[in-house]
């Protein structure tokens, strides 16, 4: 295996007092592919740590080990750095969006980034936020006079809006189709902020949604979509069900494992606590 030199950012590459060139990578394994770890050197350390530095995680390694020390000891403890890793990184992006100012959200497993600007115009009404596209980024511009607090609470409002609307969009698309593949019907279909599930199925067959599930991959909230319409023959979590879920969706194991590696990122988006 290969851990070592960052091509682009070789400012970290430092070389050992034997010569050798110092590892200044790690490749951290995760179920969705290798995440580059800068490594620092600390004299001081004893043991290995994560740690956030200048706005990204990095891997604190004692200076006296060798590559071969390090590449031991990090290759048999690969599940619980990424467990740290990504606590690190969750709070890393939570402390970055400044609802008044700028932010990143998920929108289906995409990044997209808003700014907030003033409207330029007096027309604006102060409870309304005007939302346009500037290259690759939504520029939500809100009147001049409102305070930090007060944008934060419209550009949120959007946000959830936005999401609700996208979420329902996707059903509409989607819904009948995997509804007919499987062979069931359904009633109302409801987009809910819950804070503990993904949807729900009703013994009248109303189906319930979560909004936050529009951050999701959408493979994501298709295996979503099939769960609860498979509840439409199952009422329960049965062998038989589980059978049915995974004809019907194949990758039903990668989706429960994407639910429970994000999941309570995606939940956690403006919970009021
Ligand atoms: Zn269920």
């Amino acid at each position: 295996m290969f851990f070592g030199r960052r091509t682009n950012k070789n400012q970290h590459a430092e070389v050992a007092a034997s010569g050798a060139e110092r590892a200044v990578i790690w490749p951290l394994k995760t179920p969705d592919g290798e995440r580059e770890l800068p490594i620092v050197y600390s004299a001081r350390k004893s043991s290995i740590a994560l740690k956030v530095r200048k706005g990204e995680v990095v891997l604190e390694i004692p200076q006296r080990l060798t590559n071969g020390e390090i590449e031991r000891l990090l290759g048999s403890r690969n599940d619980w750095l990424h467990k740290h890793y990504l606590r690190l990184a969750e709070r890393l992006h939570e402390d970055e969006i400044l609802w008044h100012s700028h932010g990143e959200f998920e929108f289906f497993g995409e990044r997209q980034r808003f700014k907030v600007v003033d409207a330029d115009s007096g027309t604006l009404k102060k409870k309304a936020v005007s939302v346009r596209r500037e290259g690759d980024i939504w520029c939500l511009s809100c009147h001049a006079s409102l305070s930090d607090c007060e944008r934060k609470r419209l550009v949120q409002a959007w946000l959830e809006q936005y999401l609700r609307q996208a979420l329902q969009l996707h059903l509409d698309a989607r819904l009948s189709r995997f509804a007919q593949q499987i062979g069931v019907d359904f009633g109302k279909v409801e987009i809910k902020g819950y804070k503990g599930r993904w949807g729900s199925c009703r013994s009248s067959g109303d189906l319930q949604f979560n909004w936050r599930l529009a951050q999701a991959p959408e493979w994501v909230v298709d295996y979503v979509m099939v769960h609860e319409l498979c509840h439409r023959i199952h009422a329960n979590h049965s062998a038989a069900f589980w059978q049915l879920v995974e004809r019907h969706f194949p990758h039903t194991r990668q989706a429960k494992q994407q639910l429970r590696l994000h999941g309570h990122r995606w939940i956690d988006l403006l919970q009021k606590t």
